[in-house]
C-alpha cells in the first residue's frame, strides 16, 4: 500500500514510517499539517494515517477539506487519550475510524486494512499514466497492449514515476525512493537505470515515456 502519515511527534512519525515499511508498504511522512495537506490533495494514497493535533493546517481541517474536494481516501484518526469531541467532531468531518493513543501498531495496521475493505478501496491494483499500466499485485507491465520485462529495480522506480506522473521528479527523490539515501554517485547510478527502463518502454513507440528535464531530473507522460 501507498501510506501518507502526517504526525508531528517525531518519535510516532519514525515508529510508524518503520513498521510500515518492515510490513511492505511505502509510506511518507508529513511533519505537519500543511504539508500533509498538500500531499493528501495532490498524490494518490490508499490511506492516511492523519494526527489531528498539528501544526499548520489541523488534522480536522484537513479530513473535512479532502471531503469537500471528493477525495475518498480512507483517513484513521489518531487522537489524545480522553479527547471525545475531538473525535466526534473528526468522525463527523469525514474520517473513517480513530485510535487513541498510545496504540499498538498491529491494532493501527488492522484499522488501515479494515476502512480499505469497508470503503472499497483496496490498494490499486493496478495505475495508469496515458498507454502505461502496471499491475502491483502481478507486477505486470504493459503499453499499448505490449509486455514489458523490468527488473525489481526498475519497477520500482517507474511505480514512483507513474504516481507522480505530469510532475517533476528529481534523482535526489529517486534515490530516496530506491535506497532511502541520496549519496553523491546515485545520481549516476540512476541515470543508467531509467536509461534502461526508457529503452524498454519506448522500444517500438515513436512517443517517449520518460522526459528528461535538463539538470534536474526526469518527468513521466501523464497522457
Ligand atoms: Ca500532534
Amino acid at each position: 500500500m501507498e501510506l501518507l502519515i502526517v504526525e508531528d511527534e517525531p518519535v510516532i512519525g519514525k515508529a510508524l514510517r518503520q513498521g510500515f515499511r518492515e510490513a511492505g508498504h511505502n509510506c511518507v511522512w508529513a511533519k505537519d499539517g500543511d504539508r500533509g495537506w498538500e500531499l493528501a490533495k495532490s498524490q494518490q494514497f490508499d490511506a492516511i494515517i492523519l494526527d489531528l493535533m498539528l501544526p499548520g493546517k489541523s488534522g480536522l481541517d484537513i479530513v473535512r477539506d479532502l471531503r469537500l474536494e471528493g477525495i475518498r481516501t480512507p483517513v484513521v484518526l489518531l487522537t489524545a487519550l480522553g479527547s471525545v469531541e475531538e473525535r466526534v467532531a473528526g468522525l463527523s468531518a469525514g474520517g473513517d475510524d480513530y485510535l487513541v493513543k498510545p496504540f499498538a501498531f498491529p491494532e493501527l495496521m488492522a484499522r488501515i486494512e479494515a476502512v480499505c475493505r469497508r470503503s472499497g478501496m483496496r490498494p490499486a491494483p493496478t495505475v495508469q499514466a496515458g498507454d502505461l499500466s502496471l499491475d502491483l499485485a502481478t507486477r505486470r507491465v504493459v503499453r499499448g497492449g505490449h509486455e514489458i520485462d523490468l527488473t525489481p529495480t526498475e519497477f520500482s522506480l517507474l511505480e514512483f514515476m507513474i504516481r507522480h506522473a505530469g510532475q517533476l521528479v528529481t534523482r535526489k527523490m529517486l534515490c530516496e525512493h530506491l535506497w532511502e539515501s541520496d549519496w553523491e554517485g546515485a545520481t549516476n547510478v540512476i541515470e543508467v537505470h531509467i536509461n534502461r527502463l526508457r529503452g524498454k518502454l519506448d522500444k517500438g513507440f515513436d512517443r517517449s515515456m520518460i522526459q528528461t528535464i535538463r539538470g534536474r531530473g526526469y518527468a513521466l507522460r501523464a497522457s
